[in-house]
């Protein structure tokens, strides 16, 4: 293995040397590691499979296509989202031309998780590039497969001055960390974000964490309840239930619960049959640990549905949890599997000492065709994004900023929210010489009522 040092000291020089400030030469490798992406289009559905058993459908949808159309809007835009924007001038400025320039950070370190291993190491990867950094990726040691795959598509399209991909788990992450970097991208849970947020304040590092946590999905009864449950059972079962922005738990109005419960679990059936494990689209859990976790959060817990689990498969049939306590470890963890409680609500305040009792959440989800209680619900609590009458798909508009709040992270990104991400803002005034009032310079005697009054009516 190279010496990390050395990497990121030849990385550094090469971001001095201003080569990653040339838009066509950023053109040149976003287009190279398009056409790469591509030929490897087979390479990263099989290296899924191989890792937890996602479906070529999953994978594609989920994955490969999101990061394709990431690179084309790069592709597409880039000229437009680096250009020197410019700013109208004001009172205080004049004469003069004012503007944005985007900069790149310099050194940026992009840490992965393994959920989404390809989308989630690639969509950042794409953007520091597009926004002219120079880019240490390290993707998740829990998905080999994907991840070689990844540092290949790499390997073959960048100088290492320019990006490299490295493997490895915590040693090599706190080894990274340990580093002076420009900028730093981390997704994954909230404990290991907070390792890293404390790394990045040593140098005062710029960070943004993509972290999880619980999100509420809430129901009330002026719902199309099979519409729910076909929208519900699939925002919570793709991915296995292995997704950041995932229902963790439902909150349903009391007098529908059992109503839900069956519709539920019907719907599980037409989707994955009467045995989920003989289902092709229905992926494992990642490891044995994780499958050993789930074990443990459901084992007190009232089962009303499934409960199924295969360690040797990493293997967890779709469960249904009736009514949990709130101090309950599968009420207070992060679930990350398929497993869905059901909590009910009588009144507002019900749903409002559930969810203030946690972290703010990644994601926010209503069920309801009541504009009131939904406006009241989306405003009331704070959370990363959310959407009303289905699940997950605010992911899927590059046009809004994506990220957490609080537990579930800080900082967004996605498409031109991304470039901006990975790029200072830095403002420059081109001053006019052709004037230059003498008002702002001392003597002050006598200028102070002409002062007061310009801002009064200017300021
Ligand atoms: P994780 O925090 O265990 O690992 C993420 C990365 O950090 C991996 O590359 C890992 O090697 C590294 N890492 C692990 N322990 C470390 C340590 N002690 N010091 C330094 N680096 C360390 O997360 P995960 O299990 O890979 O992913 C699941 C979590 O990520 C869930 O909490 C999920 O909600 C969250 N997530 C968030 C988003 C988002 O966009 N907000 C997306 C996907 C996943």
């Amino acid at each position: 293995m190279k010496n990390i040092l050395d990497i990121l000291n030849n990385q550094r020089d090469c971001f001095n040397s201003q080569k990653t400030k040339d838009i066509n030469y950023r053109l040149t490798l976003l287009n190279a590691l398009r056409a790469e992406i591509l030929d490897n289009e087979q390479s990263v559905i099989q290296a899924l499979k191989k890792d937890f058993k996602k479906s070529e459908f999953e994978t594609y949808l989920s994955e490969f296509a999101l990061v394709i159309s990431s690179l084309n809007l790069a592709i597409k835009n880039l000229k437009k989202w680096a250009k020197p924007k410019r700013i109208k001038s004001s009172l205080l400025t004049f004469p003069s031309k004012d503007y944005i320039y985007t900069e790149p950070y310099g050194n940026v370190l992009v840490i992965a998780p393994w959920n989404y291993p390809f989308l989630l190491a690639m969509e950042p990867f794409i953007m520091a590039i597009s926004a002219g950094n120079t880019v240490v990726l390290k993707p998740s040691e829990l998905t080999q497969n994907t991840s070689k795959v990844i540092t290949k598509i790499i390997q073959n399209v960048f100088p290492e001055n320019i990006a490299i991909s490295i493997e490895g788990g915590v040693e090599i992450s706190t080894e990274l960390l340990a580093q002076k970097w420009d900028y730093i991208f981390f997704t994954g849970s909230t404990k290991v974000g907070k390792i890293v947020a404390k790394a990045a304040a040593k140098n005062l590092t710029p960070v943004v964490l993509e972290l999880g946590g619980k999100s509420p999905c809430i129901i009330d009864d002026s719902v199309n309840l099979k519409l729910v449950a076909r929208r519900l059972v699939w925002g919570k079962l793709l991915n296995g239930g292995q997704t950041c922005i995932s229902a963790d738990y439902v909150i349903v109005k009391s007098n529908i619960k059992q109503d839900l419960i069956n519709v539920l679990k019907n719907e599980i059936i037409r989707r994955y049959g009467e045995i989920p494990k003989e289902s092709s689209d229905y992926p494992r859990i990642i490891n044995e640990t994780n499958t050993k976790r789930l074990e443990t959060l459901i084992k007190n817990e009232n089962i009303v549905f499934g409960g199924e689990i295969h360690k040797d498969d990493c293997y967890v049939s779709p469960t249904i949890i009736d009514e949990p306590n709130l101090d309950s470890k599968i009420m207070q963890e992060e679930i990350f599997g398929p497993i869905l409680p059901i909590l009910t609500y009588e009144t507002d305040t019900d749903i409002e000492k559930i969810i203030w009792n946690l972290d703010h959440p990644l994601s926010l989800y209503v069920f309801s065709n009541n504009k009131k209680f939904v406006e009241n619900t989306i405003k009331k609590f704070s959370f990363g994004g959310g959407v009303i009458n289905d699940l997950l798909i605010h992911f899927g508009n590059h046009r809004l900023p994506f990220g957490g709040i609080g537990g579930s992270g800080m900082g967004k990104y996605h498409g031109k929210h991304g470039f901006d991400t990975f790029s200072n803002a830095k403002p420059i005034i081109k001053r006019g010489n052709w004037y230059d009032p003498s008002f702002r310079y001392p003597p002050y005697k006598g200028k102070m009522s002409l002062l007061k009054k310009v801002f009064k009516y200017f300021g």
